[in-house]
């Protein structure tokens, strides 16, 4: 089998294993994996059960809830646990437009062209079926969204529901909440929701000060579980409930809680925000000694994000398009040398890229497209290794 030949090839050997898609997913930290495992042997009671062993369980999650609040500066909203930030999303969409059946207002819905697919697919999903009416804002060439074009969709009538991806997976930009949020202010009816997978863990956030209305994460993305995610609601009963059942989760999101991974994802969130800026620093002067290597000595290869403006844009993502290239022929030949990377995004399998097509990338460019997503597990050493390599399969490709 593949992933055991994986192992016995090395499989946790860093100079054997270079991984750099952080963005789709990363590995779970130890301290988890352990706090993980006692959770599951010991905490075994429902923890909807009145008795002893069901209120130890409550507790741990009570306990996980408050420490993940705590890190994200919630003090005045609720935090759902959820089982991703796909189903984060879906609940908002679905439980913001659900609350609009029964009126005959066909509601509005505004998002970006550059939203991770779980927002767009269950928007121009809900369109087809006639649930509700949606506008795409554009972005510019580097990701970033156009604030005329939010207001004036913002205008239209029937406006409940605004989507923005704060941290885009694929390109890194980040968007400039302060401003968007002093646009949505002037429309108080209209929900902000807020997709925050890929800041959280990486960034210290404030959701009290930030000004959403909601807000969505996934344990993976910072050496947590898969499997387990979070809504940030400042306002609960802003949604309507669409996974019904039990009372769970504020009665937002019925079913037994896993009282394991919501351990692990609070122990994973406390691990990663530890010394966040030195982490920072490190990550970031990797990705900008590969952002320069590549810049110097591939030609004519572009790199897809505000270059100018080292705030909006994730310090650990590195986007790279080059004319007439094919990046599945790169990524492969990496796989065989144990280094891995992406191309575009991890959640686009082999259609076209949306986000590319909407920061207007030549076509010539768009195949040629690699993703790099650093951790702070990535040494120079690794560095050096995959841009030798990389640089061999372009310019071999580029022949
Ligand atoms: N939003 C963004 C911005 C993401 O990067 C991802 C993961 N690729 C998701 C949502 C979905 O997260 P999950 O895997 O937890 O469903």
């Amino acid at each position: 089998m593949e992933s055991q030949h994986f192992y016995l090839d090395g499989g946790n050997d860093e100079d054997y294993t270079i991984y750099l898609d952080n963005n789709a997913t990363s590995k779970i930290h130890p301290e988890v994996v352990k706090a993980i495992a006692a959770t599951l042997s010991d905490v075994y009671g429902n923890p909807s059960s009145s008795y002893r062993l069901g209120r130890i369980a409550k507790k741990t999650i009570e306990k996980a809830r408050a420490s993940i609040k705590h890190h994200l500066g919630i003090t005045t909203g609720e935090l759902i646990f959820t089982a991703s930030a796909t189903e984060s999303n879906n609940m908002v969409i679905r439980g913001r437009i659900d609350q609009y059946v029964e009126t005959h207002i066909v509601p509005h819905v505004v998002m970006t062209s550059v939203e991770h697919s779980s927002v767009y697919e269950t928007v121009t999903y809900m369109a087809k079926k006639g649930e509700c009416e949606y506008s795409l804002i554009p972005v510019d060439a580097h990701g970033m969204i156009d604030n005329d074009a939010l207001y004036a969709a913002l205008d239209r009538p029937h406006t409940v529901l605004c989507l923005i991806v704060m941290g885009n997976n694929e390109i890194g930009t980040i968007q400039d909440m302060k401003s968007i949020v002093k646009i949505l202010n002037g429309f108080p009816d209209v929900h902000l929701h807020v997709d925050i997978t890929q800041v959280v863990g990486k960034y210290n956030v404030n959701l009290d000060k930030l000004g959403f209305d909601s807000a969505s994460f996934s344990a993976h993305k910072f050496q947590g579980p898969k499997g387990v995610g979070g809504l940030y609601l400042h306002d609960p009963p802003s949604i309507g409930c669409v996974v019904t059942g039990g009372s769970q989760e504020n009665n937002l999101r019925a079913g037994t809680e896993n009282t394991a991974y919501i351990n692990g994802m609070a122990k994973a969130l406390s691990i990663s925000l530890k010394s966040l800026s030195k982490k920072q620093k490190k990550v970031l002067s990797n990705r900008n000694w590969l952002q320069q290597k590549f810049m110097d000595e591939i030609p004519h290869i572009r790199v897809n994000a505000p270059l100018q403006d080292p705030k909006k844009r994730l310090y650990n993502t590195l986007s790279i398009s080059v004319p007439f290239c094919n990046s599945r022929d790169i990524v492969k030949y990496l796989d065989k040398k144990g280094i891995f990377v992406n191309v575009g995004s991890a959640c686009s399998k082999g259609k076209r890229s949306r986000i590319l097509e909407s920061i207007g990338l030549p076509v010539e460019y768009e195949a040629g497209t690699l993703r790099l997503s650093l951790s702070y597990y990535t040494t120079m050493k690794q560095c050096q290794r995959a841009f030798a390599e990389i640089k061999h399969a372009l310019l071999r490709n580029l022949d």
